[in-house]
């Protein structure tokens, strides 16, 4: 595999770049070796500089789900484009994007647009803490939200891959004010609740978690997290920047049939532009300024040309079937995967939710985030290396969770397999 043209820009981009990359996970750190340039990219192909093509099961870490360089997508780019790429003052798509979301996720009554996951996480978490006047807010371990100071504690992938527990340049003073439960225990959520619930502002899940690889919540969690908010006055706060518009239309909260009091939302409202967003109840959303007191501003917030490509992914998810069919191709993936494990003899599970999916090196079921840690990561780094080498792109880290867009069809799972039935035999 030739790897002369990405090997030369990587070497220039450590000169200048830190680690050479402008986000940390892209760096191949955990798997080890360099990471590829990509040239272009179309369906659910990636080109690197080298003329190497890859099936990509990254999607940009979520945004295209409906493939790359999807021609209703570019189209809409390309003719919004031309009228200008900002003006500074309300625009028409503006108005469309918050109605449609609005729409899609009923408890998103109103919502407000940023330009990134980590600024939609920050402004739900500046609300909540000004709407209840309490400081505290809980996470969960092995969730990300974003690189927001409050968040950056036992925070996932991205900075578990790198094996940071918290990231120094975090003030202890806002460190303390963040509190972390493990995902999916019943009982250590009542516990701490019942010692200082009246002392939360707000719990921010992600109700799939994504940035632990994919686990998917117990029967009845969510909705004993919602029960637990409600009776101690904390806000609900789901992070559906990766599971929005993903695992149903209406994203996870839809799937669980739960109400949430704010909502952040990422990644597929972009459409691959840099797009944030967060909602919520109507009393609540209306303490933003100007409405309310609660500072949040963006100069390229609602920006037309990013607001053109999300809707017309949005668009593109509404045909009808559009997440049917998302499950059957993930569910077929997945199946196969754990097939030709079982034929090479490797220790080895899936989880999934409609277009996104966790791979494991050991036997399930998992369940909890030390569930995920006990996953083999060296032989997954071999596994995603030999996976690599036969042009096919995993997330590069034992922690992220896979996805699969509308543009993954019956030719690219097959090829996927059948590189698979090759890697698990170099990694049994
Ligand atoms: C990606 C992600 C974020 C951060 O979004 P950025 O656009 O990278 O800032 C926040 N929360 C979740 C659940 C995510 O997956």
């Amino acid at each position: 595999m030739k790897t002369d043209r990405s090997h030369e820009l990587f070497t220039r981009a450590l000169e200048l770049i830190p680690g050479g990359v402008n986000s940390p996970v892209r760096a191949f750190k955990s798997v080890g070796g360099e990471p590829f340039f990509a040239q272009r990219a179309e369906g659910a192909y990636l080109y690197d500089v080298d003329g190497n093509r890859y099936v990509d099961y990254v999607g940009s870490w979520g945004p295209m789900i409906a493939g790359h360089a999807h021609p209703h997508v570019l189209e809409a780019v390309a003719r919004t484009m031309r009228d200008g790429l900002s003006f500074g003052v309300p625009n028409p798509l503006e108005v469309t994007m918050a109605e449609t979301i609005a729409r899609l996720v009923p408890s998103c009554e109103m919502v407000r647009m940023v330009n990134s996951g980590t600024e939609a996480t920050l402004s739900a978490i500046r609300l909540a803490r000004g709407a209840t006047g309490r400081a505290r807010i809980v996470k969960f371990e092995g969730c990300y939200h974003g690189h927001g100071d409050s968040f950056l504690v036992k925070a996932g992938s991205g900075v578990m891959t790198l094996g940071l527990p918290n990231s120094p340049g975090v003030p202890a003073a806002l460190a303390d004010l963040t509190l972390t439960l493990p995902y999916n225990d019943f009982d250590a959520a009542t516990r701490l609740f019942e010692e200082i619930g009246q002392e939360i502002a707000a719990l921010i899940i992600e109700p799939i978690v994504g940035n632990a690889n994919c686990i998917l919540p117990r029967e009845g969690y969510l909705q004993h997290l919602r029960a637990l908010c409600t009776k101690h006055g904390a806000l609900l706060i789901f992070d559906e920047v990766m599971t929005g518009f993903r695992v149903a239309l209406g994203g996870a909260q839809a799937r669980y049939g739960i109400t949430p009091d704010l909502s952040t939302f990422g990644k597929i409202i972009g459409g691959g532009m840099p797009v944030g967003a967060y909602g919520g109840r109507r009393e609540l959303m209306q303490q933003i300024a100007p409405a309310g007191p609660i500072y949040q501003a963006g100069t390229l917030s609602g920006n037309p040309v990013a607001m053109a490509a999300g809707l017309a992914t949005l668009d593109l998810i509404q045909a009808p079937g559009f997440h049917d069919g998302l499950e059957r191709r993930t569910h077929a993936l997945c199946e196969g995967l754990e097939a030709a494990a079982r034929e090479a003899g490797v220790a080895f599970c899936t989880t999934r939710a409609p277009g996104m999916f966790g791979l494991y090196f050991r036997e399930g079921p998992v369940e909890t985030f030390e569930d995920a840690k006990a996953s083999d990561t060296a032989r997954f780094n071999r596994f995603f290396h030999a996976m690599l080498r036969r042009g096919v792109y995993l997330a590069p880290s034992a922690f992220e969770a896979g996805f699969v867009s509308s543009a993954h069809g019956d030719a690219e799972i097959a090829h996927t397999l059948a590189a698979a039935r090759e890697a698990f035999a170099e990694v049994a």
